[in-house]
């Protein structure tokens, strides 16, 4: 984690919030490569469960949303950790994380806790011009909520019949008593969520689907299969909301950990809402001639988790066989869809000779894939660097190709090379970046 962490900073994937002034804890910023890496993981998700499906749709809700629904969901009333303080060092902690149960992790004390209290793990705030009560409102702490406010709407609008689902991505906000881990949990952060309506009596079949589907997602883009697992909750475990739920975990170097949560919320949501709003948010099935609240299987993943979980799995250190020295590599070994730079072009020296060609076939590539140019210091030193960003393919120009119109494409994993026309050179890099070398 250390290693990855120090990486992670001098490369420019994560920086810590506000460092000049000391940092902000627990909250992080992304640096250049790290806003393309969040970047094609929404993308990745987005395609995968909008566009490659015809019984999604999106949604982008408003981050602050009217305080009854916070009401009527129940995050008022029960979204809240169980806290209790050391009374000798004043140090806070969520009863379920503590190791020892009456030790405690900061100075050792044993019998000093406070009684456990509920804390509401909801950021407040005001609108309007006005502090008062009747203005206060709430940063969403799920993105959930705006997608079933809307499920009328979208039902209407999109001509929808079930099974369908709303899919959606937003920042989220909880006040965390024990963040940590870097990004793993923090107080702001980015949630991919789905909300998929179905028939009553079909949910516990949707929800194995559901599951099945988004394990092999992180397994497609790059995960071991060895560093996931799936865990059921037990009974005493579920949600208030939650009839079933099944977690997808990661191994982290701290231990197996939450990367996202597929839950069956039965129709707890939908008809709350429809009650306490008034309105009608049941769904007329015409094969059955029948209305009712629909059941809802919910994916809830985070992309600073699933992100921090694809850098983690991807690094990886072996020894250079074709440096003399015996020189380690490092390798980050994204997956070709999520990588953030998946092209280096690389002129062999800074020869000028060199630059105006090198320059132009940036130029051609660039307007197609994520690029970057570099000519400082030597071919190898530089292949280095890109491996420790992951790019998947470097494009070497030489004299040769001054005279024959080819380059070399560089692979990442296997270190082959191959030459070929410039003109076919786009449309190759896209076809290995989608079928791979
Ligand atoms: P945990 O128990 O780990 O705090 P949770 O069970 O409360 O997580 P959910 O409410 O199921 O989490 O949220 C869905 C997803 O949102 C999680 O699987 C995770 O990927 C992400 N997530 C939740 N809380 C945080 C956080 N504080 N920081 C980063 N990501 C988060």
């Amino acid at each position: 984690m250390d290693t990855i962490l120090s990486l992670s900073k001098r490369r420019g994937f994560l920086f810590q919030s506000s460092e000049i002034y000391g940092g902000l804890n627990a909250t992080w910023d992304y640096g250049p490569l790290g806003v393309e890496l969040k970047r094609n993981v929404k993308d990745a998700w987005w395609r995968s469960v909008v566009q490659g499906r015809d019984d999604m749709a999106g949604l982008a809700a408003a981050m602050l949303m009217h305080p009854k629904v916070w009401v009527t969901s129940g995050h008022v009333e029960s979204f809240s950790d169980p806290l209790v303080e050391c009374r000798h060092c004043h140090q806070r902690f969520r009863t379920d994380d503590l190791p020892e149960p009456d030790r405690c992790p900061e100075c050792g004390n044993e019998g000093t806790f406070t009684e456990p209290r509920s804390f509401n793990l909801m950021f407040k705030t005001f609108m309007g011009a006005v502090e008062d009560t009747a203005s206060q409102v709430y940063l969403r702490p799920e993105t959930a909520q705006g997608i079933f406010v809307n499920f009328a709407n979208v039902l209407v609008a999109s001509r929808r019949k079930l099974p369908f689902g709303i899919a959606q991505i937003g920042k989220s906000f909880r006040n965390e008593i024990t963040p940590g881990n870097s990004t793993f949990r923090t107080r702001e952060f980015e949630q991919m969520e789905i909300e998929y309506f179905v028939r009553p009596g079909t949910d516990e079949h949707w929800l194995n689907s559901w599951v099945e589907e988004r394990f092999s997602w992180y397994v497609k883009h790059g995960i071991r299969r060895e560093n996931l697992r799936l865990r059921r909750h037990g009974e005493d475990e579920l949600a208030h909301y939650a009839k079933d739920c099944y977690d997808i975990e990661y191994r982290f170097p701290w231990g197996w950990a939450e990367l996202e949560g597929i839950a069956n919320r039965t129709d707890y949501d939908l008809k709350h809402h429809g009650e306490a709003s008034g309105q009608d948010l049941k769904y007329f099935d015409e094969e059955l001639k029948d209305q009712y609240y629909p059941y809802v299987i919910e994916p809830s993943g985070g992309v600073d988790r699933a992100a921090l979980a694809f850098h983690q799995d991807a690094y990886d250190e072996e020894t250079d066989s074709t440096s003399r020295k015996e020189e380690t590599r490092e390798v980050l070994r994204f997956h070709r869809h999520i990588v953030p730079i998946k092209v280096a072009v690389l002129p062999l020296s800074r020869n000028e000779r060199l630059a105006p060609t090198a320059r132009q076939v940036h130029t051609l590539v660039r307007q197609h894939l994520s690029t970057q140019y570099d000519d400082a210091q030597s071919i190898g030193r530089r292949y280095r660097r890109q491996d420790e960003i992951g790019t998947p393919y470097c494009v070497t120009v030489d004299f040769q190709t001054l005279e024959d119109k080819r380059v070399t494409i560089r692979d990442r994993d296997t270190m082959q090379q191959i030459r070929v026309p410039i003109a076919d050179l786009v449309y190759i890099l896209r076809d290995k970046l989608e079928h791979g070398w």
